[in-house]
Parts: C-alpha cells; structure tokens; sequence
C-alpha cells in the first residue's frame, strides 16, 4: 500500500536493524485518514471470506481495524493485555511473548463476544516473530471459530511470523512488508530488485 510505505519512510523511525518506530501515525499519535485508508483496504481484501468479526489486540491494534470492521459490517473485538476488575471467569486465555516488551503476557477475551459459529479476520499493528498473531488464533480456536486470515498493517519480514503463520496454512495480507531496517533506512520487499 503505497500510501502507508511513504508514511514509514517519511515519518517512520528506524530505532535498530530490528525495531521500527511509528508513534508519529499508529503506535501513538494516530493518522485517522490513514488509519481508514488500511482499515478498507483490509475490508476489500477479505470481502469474499464472510467475516463475522473482527478481532485485534489493544491497544495499537484498534485504530487500523477500526474501518475494517465498519466497512465489513462486523463487530470489533479487541483482546485485553491485562485483565479487567470488571471481567468475570468467563474469558479466553492465551500466553503471547511480547516482542518489544521482552516478556509474556496473558490476553483475555470474554466468552461473550465469539462463538462457533464466528468466521474470524485477525489483525494487527507489526508482525515480527507471530506470537500476538498465533495467541490470538489460539483464542479464536478455543471459541470454536474460524480463523480467515490475518491483516497486518506492517509485517517485518526478516523475522520468522509470516513463514510460521504460512506454514499452519493462515492467508496472510501485510499491506508493508520490511525487507531490511538498515542505518536508518526502511527497504520494502516489493522494492527488491531479482
Ligand atoms: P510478534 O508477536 O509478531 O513477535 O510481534 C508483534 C507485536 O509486537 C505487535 O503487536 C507489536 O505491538 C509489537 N512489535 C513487533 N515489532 C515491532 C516494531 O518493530 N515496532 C513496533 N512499534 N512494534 C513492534
């Protein structure tokens, strides 16, 4: 999506050869035109899949899914990284290691919100190593749902995710994929010359 790639070179921070900074326009401070404009691109690409939901993870996930889920007619639920006073047993439960923070977390969903019957789209801010992606499977699976695939708004793919989440036979749509995060700069696998 080029409008999403110019927004990383130009107000992207390459913080190491591994992390990618972008509170500029999602992780902080938030482009809602942006943000819109990936949330219908995600709805256009899974319009055939027969979503029912939408599911992300707070709190950088729910600015891109937001349109998604608008545009596709479905809820959105996002999983919680701590687990509300106000949440009862009643909950999913998957242990995610966090990439950036360097430690595991549960993410709760309530048993309210997804049932059998529901036919999934994951999404999420970065996919890095496809822990967050793989706990939030687990979760659909716990429901006894189906996961359609996973929208990623920016796939790092030096690291591992896509081929582990390849290899378990999930669809998956990145609308900027990272080749490499070096001295500063941001090169994209469709930039890559054969
Ligand atoms: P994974 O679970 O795929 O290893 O990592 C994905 C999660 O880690 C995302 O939910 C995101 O919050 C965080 N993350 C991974 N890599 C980066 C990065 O380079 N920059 C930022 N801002 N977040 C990242």
């Amino acid at each position: 999506m080029e409008q999403l790639k110019q927004a990383i070179r130009e107000r992207g921070n390459v913080l190491s050869d591994q992390v990618l900074k972008v509170d500029t326009f999602l992780n902080h401070q938030v482009d809602v035109n942006l943000m819109a404009a990936i949330g219908e691109e995600f709805a256009r690409l899974f319009s055939e899949s027969g979503i029912t939901k939408v599911l992300t993870i707070e709190s950088s996930g729910i600015a891109p899914s937001f349109m998604a889920a608008s545009t596709l007619g479905t809820p959105l639920i996002f999983a919680r990284k701590k687990k509300s006073l106000t949440m009862n047993n009643d909950v999913f439960v998957s242990s995610v290691y966090s990439f950036t923070k360097q430690e595991t977390n549960d993410i709760t969903v309530s048993k309210d919100f997804l049932d059998a019957g529901d036919v999934v789209l994951i999404i999420d801010d970065f996919l890095a190593n496809g822990q967050a992606a793989l706990g939030l499977i687990d979760i659909v699976h716990q429901a006894g749902a189906h996961v359609a695939g996973i929208g990623i708004v920016i796939e790092k793919s030096f690291q591992d995710g896509r081929k582990l989440l390849e290899e378990q036979g999930y669809r998956v749509e990145s609308l900027a994929r990272v080749h490499q995060l070096s001295e500063g700069r941001v090169t994209f696998v469709d930039e890559l010359t054969t």
